[in-house]
């Protein structure tokens, strides 16, 4: 009997059906996502009207981490099909490098990190209270415009939402305690679908952007090495829920192994494996804007390396940016390009700098 006529063939093409399909759906949820985005972010910035730098530069970046995904999918996507004609044209001419150089330079945030900076930045939210407000605002108007113009589109399909975002801040033992002294420090989870996508995107997160305590807690997770943080450092996440507000969350079982960190609640998630990659939570970015942030801070925390290979013992902060420097980097060089090779990116790593 021919083989192809056979029963293997039929589920093969079955298979190959239902794949398409598949990749049908991931394009229109991406698509439909990256035009929302950037609609709300144009929004934002008429409503703000920040000085024209500023808001070239916001432009700039948002338009091109949109596009470098649209650039990652399965189905690849350009420019021009998340926009329509109009306001390509205009957006092209307004922001060329964008639109040049989606498919040659990374970027160095996900789109909900872009909007956590103009939160802090422009927006001036420096309390729980403000930068709340300021997500749940953006998040209904997109959640608005996705029932009036993108109604195929699920809630919980749209790409570009951050489903988790935490604070963190350092409160210096012995410091009187005011609740205004001390500023906040905003992350956001990963916000890109897709395995690959996720593992591209915290390959340049820690290479490119995240503090290097916090690149190798990541780099390390499967090691059983974490970072330490001292007293007076406190992390918190909440996830937005259905109806709009924030929900107090417990770190995962990822973070709990990576930070040792006072986490408020620090209880309640039982989970013993998480099905994201390490990296993909909001503590990770809330971190490495604390120790970026916070002067002093990144000399007080260590790292449980208890190996004693050489003396000086193996975990002060400075055994950490070694390791940094020595192994992590140029590993995860490697682990980049290989990844992006998958996707036919130059091999030469460049960054979009706007
Ligand atoms: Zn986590």
């Amino acid at each position: 009997m021919d083989q192809n006529q056979g029963p293997s063939h039929a589920a093969s093409q079955d298979r190959s059906r239902m794949l398409a399909r598949k990749e049908e759906m991931d394009k229109f949820q991406l698509q439909t996502s990256g035009n929302l985005f950037i609609k709300e972010f144009m929004e934002l910035l008429a409503r703000w009207q920040p000085a024209e730098n500023i808001r070239k530069q916001y432009m700039e970046k948002v338009l091109h981490t949109v596009f470098f995904f649209g650039r990652l999918n399965q189905r690849q996507m350009r420019p021009n099909e998340f926009l329509d004609s109009k306001t390509f044209q205009r957006l092209q001419e307004k922001y060329p490098r964008s639109f040049q150089e989606y498919d040659t330079h990374l970027p160095s945030l996900t789109p909900y990190s872009i909007l956590l900076q103009f939160g802090n930045e422009v927006a001036g939210c420096s309390t729980q209270e403000e930068m709340e407000s300021f997500l749940h605002g953006f998040n209904s108007a997109v959640e608005i415009a996705r029932r009036t113009r993108a109604p195929k589109l699920r809630p919980t399909e749209f790409t570009f939402r951050a489903a988790v975002v935490a604070y963190s801040f350092y409160r210096e033992p012995r410091k009187p305690k005011n609740e205004a002294g001390f500023p906040l420090f905003y992350g956001a989870s990963v916000s890109c679908k897709g395995r690959m996508e996720k593992k591209i995107m915290i390959s340049i997160l820690c290479l490119r952007t995240w503090h290097q305590a916090v690149a190798f807690a990541v780099y390390h997770g499967q090691d059983n090495l974490a970072i330490v943080f001292p007293d007076g450092v406190q992390c918190r996440a909440f996830c937005y829920s259905s109806n709009g507000d924030f929900i107090e969350k417990p770190p995962c079982v990822n973070c709990k192994m990576m930070y040792h960190v006072d986490f408020q609640p620090y209880e309640g998630d039982s989970r013993e494996n998480v099905p994201w990659p390490y990296g993909n939570c909001a503590e990770n970015e809330s971190l490495s804007k604390l120790l970026q942030g916070e002067p002093g801070l990144q000399e007080k925390v260590v790292s449980t390396d208890t190996s004693v290979i050489n003396n000086p013992p193996q975990n002060t902060y400075q055994t950490i940016e070694q390791e940094f420097e020595n192994n992590i980097k140029p590993n995860l060089r490697n682990q980049l390009i290989r990844l992006l090779q998958h996707k036919n990116f130059p091999h030469n790593l460049q960054f979009f700098e706007p």
